[in-house]
């Protein structure tokens, strides 16, 4: 590993020039790559040899990509994937067996969510749920088969932060692989290996691209166990299209100066919503009132991009906040450049029962907000007027 730091490295670590001396690294759009003899192809499949030969393995976009997020996240190896789901369910379906357990926090992303109510069990994989505001409770769902602890912090949608030191030494303890998903923080703001993560998974949809063009997932870790990953996935096809590895790799030349201002808008518009007459609670990890506070400043450079509050009146009220809104989009999607507006519990989240959402902090009037990029003083105009409509 070289010992530059995260910004050059970002934009530092490439491929090696071909011979026509381009300064960027080129596109290679090929399903697959040439032998030279005999030889070099039999020595290439049985690995020998590591090289480039179809594309479903590996290919010299991807590889940069994985290149600058192995390095952005203090890891071994990595992978990347179509897509974040992919590299979520690669990943547990490479290393789990039948028979395994899981113990993960309550509040995780809904396709995640899905995974392991609905087609884990399926493989007989049973998942017990911890409330992120009762660490404690962590130790009592550990069982002798269980093998994973799965976290998202800040949690998605309800900003919530969870103690990585602490999940570290439970894991440890136990000997169980602590998995994380480092989506709503990035690299840049914070890295789950330095507190003993074996795995960490990126959506790469989301603030790596930055800018709502392409999907993509990753996953980074322990050099066995993305190993096992890759091996895995090698043979089933998740893997992520050149273009997009091309795309997501220029796009974290720009992540550190993106993410700064990102936060910087979030900081402000936070600010600005707290206290605010029609909002009841607003959440967002760097300001004193979030109950995580502590944690978030222990372990986050930055409090990220996205705020969650809740507005007066419920469903009702948050319903007619989204209708009144001119500028910010109503979306899917989280970590553009464009700030995004959404309601969980109609959308994201509809799939979980309303007991489930109640428990996972997403209350009928929760608004989530991923700020982006547009002048602050817009954003908050937009939002302020949308409030007072
Ligand atoms: C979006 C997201 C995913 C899924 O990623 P896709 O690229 O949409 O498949 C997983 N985890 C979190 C926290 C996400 O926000």
């Amino acid at each position: 590993m070289s010992d530059n730091k995260f910004e050059t490295d970002a934009i530092r670590t490439q491929l090696e020039r071909s011979q026509f001396q381009e300064h960027t690294t080129p596109m290679y759009v090929t399903s697959s790559f040439v032998f030279d003899d005999a030889e070099d192809m039999r020595a290439s499949f049985t690995e020998e040899k590591i090289r480039n030969i179809y594309s479903r393995y590996s290919n010299p976009n991807t590889t940069e990509f994985v290149e600058k997020v192995m390095k952005m996240e203090g890891a071994e190896d990595g992978y990347a994937f179509a897509t974040g789901m992919a590299a979520v369910y690669s990943s547990f379906a490479a290393l789990l067996s039948s028979g395994d357990h899981i113990v993960s926090a309550r509040s995780i992303f809904g396709s995640t969510h899905t995974l392991f109510t609905k087609y884990f069990p399926k493989w007989n994989i049973e998942t017990s749920y911890f409330d992120i505001n009762n660490p404690d409770e962590i130790e009592s769902l550990i069982k002798p088969s269980t093998k994973f602890l799965y976290a998202e912090t800040p949690t998605n949608p309800g900003v919530d932060i969870i103690d990585l030191e602490l999940l570290g030494k439970i894991a440890k303890k136990h000997n169980l692989l602590l998995v994380i998903d480092n989506c709503f923080a990035t690299p840049y703001i914070q890295q789950p290996i330095k507190y003993g993560a074996d795995l960490v998974i990126h959506s790469a949809t989301k603030l790596m691209d930055g800018q709502g063009r392409v999907l993509g997932g990753i996953v980074v870790g322990n050099s066995d166990l993305i190993r096992e990953i890759y091996l895995f996935s090698r043979n089933t096809g998740p893997a992520l299209s050149p273009f997009n590895a091309w795309v997501l790799s220029k796009s974290l030349e720009t992540l550190a100066v993106r993410v700064d201002r990102h936060c910087e808008n979030a900081l402000k518009l936070a600010q600005f919503l707290e206290g605010h007459e029609k909002i009841s609670k607003v959440k967002y990890p760097f300001l004193k009132s979030h109950p995580q506070y502590e944690i978030a400043k222990k372990q986050m450079k930055l409090g990220g991009n996205i705020i969650a509050m809740e507005i007066k009146g419920g469903i009702e009220a948050g319903r007619n906040f989204l209708d009144a809104i001119k500028m910010c989009s109503l979306s899917a999607n989280l970590g553009d450049t464009r700030s995004i507006v959404t309601h969980p519990a109609s959308t994201t989240h509809s799939k979980l029962s309303e007991e489930e959402r109640l428990a996972a902090g997403i209350t009928p009037g929760l608004v989530r907000i991923s700020v982006g990029l547009e002048n602050i003083d817009d954003i908050i105009q937009d939002i302020s007027q949308a409030l007072n409509n």
